[in-house]
């Protein structure tokens, strides 16, 4: 955060209420040069201040179990960045211009440890300093506004965001626990034992996400994407179950997107009869909504998900750390569920989008998290209320197949979410202005809400080989408002083509 925000203070007592050491760039810097932070800039210049800086970082980024309170700067460059954020959790902590002053000093008064507020005019300075590096502090998933806060209290909600939480399902045959915290997956040995979880065990993943796995023992690694979630990649994990030595009591671990949870799930539900299983998601989009539910599945080469099993895991981790190294494109891709699920039950989570909400934090996601829960404990088989689920989905899948899945599935979702909204309004099911709204939200966290060049006639085709058509009929699943849904509706096919040109022109 920038200076003034209350980084030492708040690192120094977060490190004694947590028992860790606690480290300061600064001073390492100052170790370094010999010299104080003002003659290094004065004496060296700001670029060797920054070297210096990026070679405490590399440094400290490597150390586990601290509290390390960063320069406001030292994060502007990409590869720092990246270090912390392999290994770590980086929390920005954010504060007015007019209390940032207030505790830097009044202005005349500026301590002289902070060079770039020196000179005449302090407060433009800050301004510059704010504007120049807003666009870095917001990109931070954690934020925390400590603006008219004492430090106890700043220092108190780091920990509850640090607290892991759990979120317990309990529909009947789908009773399972979903733990969500920063770090989990490095004490998944831990979690297991806790709860009885042992016997012979194999990780599956997928080779993107492989390297970043700590405990390696017993590891199948799949090649990565949609294409290969097939069935014959469940023939080549039967098979090195087999080799691994599991047998009926042991555990399978997933450890990926939702195409390593849906067919490690998919090979667990089915081998000898079924074994437990374990999923770590590691995608927004597997956290909130495939890790969910107990849905396992293979595509067949008409359709996604032609072949499955309900099988629910034993325990779902969802550590959102995982997230700092998914692509940037696959993060906006799980937006799309999470904007759907403030749809389906949870205004308020879609509204703090709408407002700006970064995303991927642990807040945003334990939300989406509850809205699936509850819909999926209304009705656990999809006899009914489930279908809500299938927002944004019955014009995704069409254009996800129309287009030769050249869109992610949360992109697809969104011109799904953005068209089915039209079609809600169309039918004078929606309030009128929703289509809007939601497509705009779609667009603000980087989502297409519309596929120029696909032929609507080929996406009308392909959503009528979609599995959850119903004795033959299309049913939808449409908003009525933000926060309500309802669902097994159908649609005018003039409407609905009319909403599909519109899409895709
Ligand atoms: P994915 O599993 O293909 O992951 C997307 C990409 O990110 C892959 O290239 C993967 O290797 C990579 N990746 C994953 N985690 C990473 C990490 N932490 N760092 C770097 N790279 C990482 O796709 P997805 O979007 O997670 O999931 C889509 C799948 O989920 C689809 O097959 C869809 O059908 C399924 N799904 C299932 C359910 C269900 O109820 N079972 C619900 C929704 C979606």
């Amino acid at each position: 955060g920038p200076p003034g925000v209350g980084k030492t203070t708040a690192g120094k007592e977060l490190a004694a209420r947590l028992g860790r050491a606690f480290f300061d760039s600064d001073p390492m810097i100052e170790n370094y040069a010999g010299r104080s932070i003002p003659h290094i800039f004065s004496q060296l210049g700001e670029a060797e201040f920054r070297r210096l800086e990026s070679k405490v970082c590399a440094e400290l980024a490597a150390w586990q179990d601290v509290v390390i309170a960063l320069g406001g700067g030292a994060l502007l460059n990409p590869n720092n960045r990246a270090a912390f954020e392999r290994n770590g959790l980086v929390v920005c902590l954010r504060a007015s211009a007019d209390e940032l002053l207030n505790r830097v000093g009044q202005i005349g008064n500026l301590p002289n440890n902070r060079p770039l507020l020196a000179g005449d005019n302090p407060a433009e300075r800050l301004n510059a300093l704010l504007h120049g590096r807003r666009a870095l502090y917001d990109s931070f998933p954690v934020q925390l506004d400590t603006t008219n806060k004492p430090i106890s209290q700043v220092v108190s909600e780091i920990e509850s965001l640090l607290a892991p939480r759990t979120l317990p399902v309990h529909a009947p045959g789908l009773k399972h626990e979903i733990v969500l915290g920063y770090g989990l997956l490095e004490t998944l040995p831990n979690l297991l034992d806790e709860r009885g979880l042992t016997g012979p065990m194999v990780i599956v993943t997928d080779e993107n996400v492989a390297p970043f796995i700590v405990h390696r023992s017993s590891l199948i690694v799949l090649p990565a994407g949609e294409q290969h979630k097939t069935l014959d990649t469940i023939r080549t994990l039967y098979d090195a179950f087999l080799e691994h030595g599991l047998d009926r009591s042991g555990i399978v671990i997933a450890i990926g997107g939702g195409v390593i949870g849906d067919m490690a799930g998919f090979a667990a539900a089915t081998f000898m009869r079924g074994v437990r299983w374990v999923n770590a998601p590691t995608t927004l989009l597997a956290m909130v909504d495939a890790s969910l539910g107990g849905k396992t599945g293979v595509d067949l080469p008409n359709g996604k998900n032609l072949v499955g099993a309900f099988h629910p895991p034993s325990l779902v981790v969802s550590d959102p750390l995982t997230l700092n190294t998914l692509p940037h494109a696959e993060r906006v891709s799980g937006m799309a569920e999470v904007i759907k699920h403030g749809i389906i039950g949870d205004a308020g989570l879609f509204e703090a989008i709408e407002a700006g909400a970064v995303f991927g934090n642990v807040d945003q996601i334990a939300r989406a998290i509850e809205v699936k829960i509850r819909v999926v404990e209304a009705d656990p088989f999809e006899k009914g209320e489930r279908a809500t689920l299938n927002l944004g989905h019955t014009i995704g899948h069409g254009v996800e197949a129309a287009s030769g899945y050249k869109f992610r599935h949360g992109e697809a979702v969104a011109i799904g979410l953005a068209a089915e909204s039209q079609l809600a309004e169309g039918l004078g099911l929606a309030e009128s202005g929703l289509a809007q709204r939601i497509a705009r939200a779609c667009t603000q966290v980087g989502l297409p809400v519309n596929c120029p060049g696909l032929n609507p006639v080929r996406i009308r085709e392909a959503m009528s080989s979609d599995k959850k058509k119903a004795g033959g009929k299309l049913k939808f699943a449409l908003p009525k408002k933000i926060g309500e849904v309802t669902w097994g509706v159908e649609a005018d096919e003039a409407l609905l083509l009319e909403v599909l040109k519109a899409t895709t022109s």
